[in-house]
């Protein structure tokens, strides 16, 4: 049973908010997030985009974006986000300390995320891109309850078990009038550097099924590619690192349909 709809207010100076989420963690939603939020900025990175790293449980922001410090907070007690990359980056990894364990209750975990989109000066933006906890619990309603959401994107590998959980992430969206702008498959197919020989190592095209089934575009279709990962280690996305490789463009592309 989904709760009412309690009022939808939109963050102050923010134009659009774009969500991207998963049905099941481990299917590189935080990778998709931080690299979409790069290519939105666009090739003559004029966009003024934020990133808000709203996976409490297993926030990657910090390592993904390289940045550790704490936030300022302005003279009207706003916390002022971090910045790399040119784009403006809140994590609750930024306020706790990152090797301590936080058992968060869900009511907490609801509260601080409201903390981290009301009590940071986020405006300016054209964009704030939510990388969300995985699944489709409490928190996940909370978010697109409270605050106006352009869309949703859904990122989902292949695999039967991830399409699962994407579905019921689309249902989810879909049962609180949010609209989900699409599917990304990500770790699709993985191409070998030796020989070109490609192996669709977890499944191949279920994005596509799920995408016509439930009648959302597949936006991106994202190999597994070495370089993402290492880039993502390294704490420069791979848009930064290679900005004219071809994976950089799936991710430009992507950006072009939010
Ligand atoms: P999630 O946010 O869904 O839990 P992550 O973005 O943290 O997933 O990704 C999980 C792991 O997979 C990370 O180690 C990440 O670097 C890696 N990864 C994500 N996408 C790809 C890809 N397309 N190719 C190779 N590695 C990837």
């Amino acid at each position: 049973v989904v709760p009412p709809t309690p009022k939808r207010l939109p963050i102050p100076g923010v134009d659009k908010v774009i969500l991207v989420a998963s049905g099941k963690g481990g299917v590189g939603k935080s990778t998709t997030a931080v690299n979409l939020a790069v290519a939105l900025r666009g090739k003559d990175q004029t966009c003024k985009v934020g990133l808000l790293d709203a996976d409490v449980y297993g926030p990657s922001l910090p390592m993904m974006m390289n940045l550790n410090d704490s936030p300022e907070l302005n003279e009207q007690e706003m916390m002022l986000p971090l910045m790399n990359y040119g784009v403006k980056c809140m994590s609750m990894a930024f306020l706790v300390k990152q090797d301590s364990a936080i058992i968060w209750r869900g009511l907490m975990v609801m509260s601080a995320i409201q903390q981290l989109l009301r009590k940071v000066q986020w405006g300016p933006l054209d964009y704030l891109v939510v990388d969300m906890p995985p699944g489709t619990g409490d928190t996940q309603l909370s978010v697109s309850q409270n605050i106006h959401v352009d869309g949703a994107i859904i990122v989902t590998t292949p695999q039967d078990i991830a399409l699962l959980d994407a579905r019921k992430g689309a249902e989810m969206f879909s049962k609180v009038n949010t609209p989900v702008l699409g599917i990304v498959q990500n770790m699709s197919v993985f191409i070998c550097p030796k020989c070109s020989h490609t192996e669709d190592i977890f499944g191949n095209n279920g994005a596509e099924r799920l995408s016509s089934e439930l009648g959302i575009p597949l936006l991106a279709d994202i190999p597994i590619n070495k370089s993402i990962r290492q880039c993502a280690d390294l704490g420069t996305p791979i848009v930064v690192e290679h900005p004219n490789s071809t994976t950089t463009e799936l991710y430009y592309s992507l950006a072009k349909s939010v």
